[in-house]
């Protein structure tokens, strides 16, 4: 018998790996969580059914969430990061001596737990002195923060079921004011490809933009998302990611990466023209 993980990335469409085992599956208070072992891809993790990370691919997301925005301001000091419970974002983060404070708000704390224990390889830098995890919602814990963080970092679920607060333009109007002068918005934006992760797209940039006056898409490939073409948004009130990054002073950290590099910071912006034309039109 043969046991198969597939992902339905349209009604027409199904996305499978071909599963070794099943290591855990339980229901917590917010979603499904599961963790299967794969040939392919190792390990990965399912929240309600959806990839939210594999081994063998996650290094792609977790650099270029966190290094876009930190090669274009590397003085970045106070972070917070909102979701990201299998921990690649934060561990990618404690890589900078420079960074004194990251507060991570992540809505479900069984998600940390169940991470910490399979998947040791994104969940390893939970424990850095500089982490102060917070279990609740994003949503809620924005609001109250006023001129506070260098940076935030929505390494969110799709926008459905808890995930759905964190697209909406209450949430980027007080991510706006949770952010210093020059401080940088960075979000994980969808795919352009289906057009269900694309009206998501667009109504995240919509929204993003009309608090930023800075506001920006890049993309990067990701094999097991949905079509594998996948963006950020990246967004500020001061620093534009192209014009005033600081590559040099990137370089000099010395940080081995395996997927960013600076190269990549200009080339990544480089959208093709239908995604252009998306980002202008209205989200249905
Ligand atoms: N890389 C992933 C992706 O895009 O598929 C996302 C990874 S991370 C596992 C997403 C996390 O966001 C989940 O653990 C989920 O519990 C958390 N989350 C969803 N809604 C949230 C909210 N309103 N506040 C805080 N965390 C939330």
């Amino acid at each position: 018998m043969e046991l198969w993980y597939t992902e339905q990335h349209t009604p027409f469409v199904g996305f499978s790996i071909k599963v070794e085992r099943q290591l855990y599956s339980e229901k917590s208070k917010f979603q499904r969580i599961d963790i299967f072992e794969s040939k392919e891809f190792g390990r990965f993790l399912t929240l309600d059914g959806l990839m939210m990370v594999t081994q063998k691919d996650e290094f792609i997301y977790h650099d270029m969430i966190v290094h876009v925005a930190m090669a274009t301001n590397p003085s970045v000091k106070n972070v917070l990061v909102i979701g990201a419970g299998d921990g690649g974002t934060v561990r990618e983060l404690t890589r900078y001596n420079t960074i004194s404070n990251i507060d991570m708000v992540e809505i479900d704390e069984q998600v940390v737990n169940v991470c910490k224990r399979y998947l040791p390889q994104t969940a390893c830098g939970f424990d850095d002195k500089r982490v102060n995890l917070y279990f609740e919602d994003g949503l809620k814990f924005v609001r109250s923060k006023c001129g506070e963080y260098d940076l935030i970092i929505v390494d969110s679920t799709d926008p459905f079921g808890p995930g759905e607060g964190l697209f909406t333009k209450e949430f980027y109007g007080n991510c706006h004011n949770a952010l210093k002068d020059k401080g940088i918005l960075v979000n994980q934006h969808e795919s352009p490809y289906y057009e269900y992760n694309a009206n998501a797209m667009k109504r995240a940039h919509r929204g993003i933009k009309s608090f930023f006056p800075i506001c920006m898409v890049y993309q990067a490939h990701i094999p097991t998302y949905p079509s594998g073409h996948w963006l950020f948004g990246i967004a500020s009130k001061q620093l534009d990611p192209i014009k005033d990054a600081n590559l040099d002073a990137w370089e000099k950290l010395n940080l081995n990466t395996k997927y960013y590099n600076t190269k990549l910071h200009k080339g990544c912006f480089a959208l093709p023209t239908y995604v252009i034309d998306m980002l202008k039109e209205k989200a249905e």
